[in-house]
């Protein structure tokens, strides 16, 4: 089929990809001429794995094209997918405004019948909105319908995740429409679930709100195991087993971060909030995990006394491995907590450092090695648990401190290399650490 996708960052570029990858005819549109520029030479413009190889493969094959012309985007597609950001607005809720545009571009611009589908994480009542936007704006007497298609791929694993993912959502009211877009997926053998597009729209947040509230609870549960003498990951272990529970997203930490998590989070509360409902384990998910990204700064200051002047190593800046994305990293709270503090900062990471100079406040010293974050650092933090850091050559860098002492907020390190090394090594939720 002839597909378009607006906006090319993490979803929509994945998205076009992949789906050109199964031999519809796509075409992306961005707003971003830079981006697109780099796209049409068959270059990625962020971090994600096999993604550019795949990309390349389809821009060969002509399937695949990008444009910064909606016009020419709109012009023959018969399903359009609307990828673009809706970050948190100053309320709370997310920002729209992109997707607005987007929805009277459309209205302006269409002069055939249409699918719309908003793949954006919108809240619940959004695509009916839309559609009224886009109604007012029609210039031709066309009908376009729209419908809810939420996307659950991980950063770093997108593009398997796309392929096997656990589910695809489809919210729509209409039965051809739903089933238009079923025949879309159908070669990838996901199993495809239709609901009406308001509880489309929720499976997506009720889905990342409960992962989030997954997270506190198992950090709650680590705090205690500091306290009681138990280890996280045995606990952890013996919990999953059980298959009402689950072993997935029971990984201690210094709590969830990124670009989706924290903002969908904010978003269901602030949904609750204007409904009239408070949503009180939610609002607890959120409190435990600003509560746990401060907990390695509570474990340095208690063995290293006060942090001011102290040189702080963060290593891993990322929100988590493979991927290069900084938005709402829990190393962008520890840092600036850190500086306020007083300590001085300084931070690695392998992939992310060109996001970071630009989410860091610029008193944070990023430098390109690890052993050069390392060489004379009071303490340092293992914030990612990047692969490199858990590879036998990693340890004897931390040798290159005044002090090697380790506070590691992802238990990725290996304890007892540490410990022949003479490195002192703290953990997450592993005995008695208080
Ligand atoms: P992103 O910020 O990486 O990309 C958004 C893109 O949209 C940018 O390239 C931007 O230039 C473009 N854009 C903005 N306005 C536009 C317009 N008027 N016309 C064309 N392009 C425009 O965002 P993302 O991470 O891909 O997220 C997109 C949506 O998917 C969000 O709602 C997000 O919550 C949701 N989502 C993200 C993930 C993830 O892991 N990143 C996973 C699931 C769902």
């Amino acid at each position: 089929m002839k597909l378009t996708i607006v906006g090319t960052g993490y979803v929509g570029l994945v998205t076009g990809v992949c789906l050109a990858s199964i031999g519809h005819s796509v075409m992306c549109v961005d707003v971003d001429q830079e981006k697109i520029s780099q796209l049409q030479a068959g270059r990625v413009p962020f971090f994600e794995p096999g993604l550019e190889e795949l990309l390349a493969q389809q821009i060969r094959e002509d399937r695949l094209a990008f444009t910064v012309d909606h016009e020419v985007a709109f012009a023959q597609a018969e399903v359009i997918f609307i990828a673009v950001g809706t970050p948190q607005g100053i309320d709370g809720l997310p920002d729209l405004r992109a997707l607005i545009e987007v929805a009277r571009s459309i209205g302006r611009t269409v002069d055939h019948d249409v699918i719309v589908v908003i793949k954006s994480t919108v809240p619940v009542g959004t695509n009916h909105f839309l559609s009224q936007i886009i109604a007012e704006q029609l210039l031709h007497p066309v009908s376009i319908q729209l419908a809810s298609n939420p996307e659950f791929l991980r950063e770093g694993s997108a593009v398997y995740d796309t392929f096997h993912g656990d589910r695809i959502v489809i919210g729509a009211e209409d039965e051809a429409v739903a089933h238009t877009l079923a025949t879309i997926y159908q070669s990838m053998h996901i199993p495809i679930l239709h609901t009406d597009i308001r509880s489309a729209e929720m499976i997506k947040y009720s889905s990342n709100a409960f992962l989030a509230t997954k997270i506190s609870f198992i950090n709650e549960i680590a705090n205690l195991c500091e306290r009681l003498g138990a280890t996280i990951e045995d606990v952890a272990r013996g919990m999953g087993m059980d298959q009402r529970i689950g072993e997935k997203f029971l990984r201690a930490g210094i709590g969830y971060g990124g670009s989706c998590f924290p903002k969908d989070v904010k978003a269901l509360l602030g949904m609750a909030d204007l409904s009239g409902y408070p949503f009180q384990i939610l609002q607890a998910v959120e409190r435990v995990n600003r509560k746990q990204q401060m907990l390695l700064i509570e474990k340095a200051t208690k063995r290293l006394g006060k942090l001011r002047g102290k040189r702080v190593a963060l290593l891993g800046l990322a929100f988590k491995p493979d991927t290069d994305d900084m938005r709402e990293a829990p190393s962008l709270a520890i840092a600036g907590a850190l500086l306020e503090l007083g300590a001085q900062v300084v931070g690695y990471d392998p992939v992310s450092m060109g996001n970071a100079r630009y989410f860091l406040p610029s008193q944070v010293e990023l430098l390109t090695r690890p052993e050069q974050a390392l060489e004379g650092a009071d303490a340092a933090f293992i914030l990612t648990e990047w692969e490199e850091f858990t590879l036998p050559t990693f340890a004897p860098l931390l040798l290159q401190m005044k002090i090697p002492v380790v506070f590691d907020g992802r238990n990725c390190l290996d304890a007892s290399a540490l410990s022949e090394l003479g490195i002192e090594y703290h953990p997450i939720g592993r005995g008695m650490d208080r």
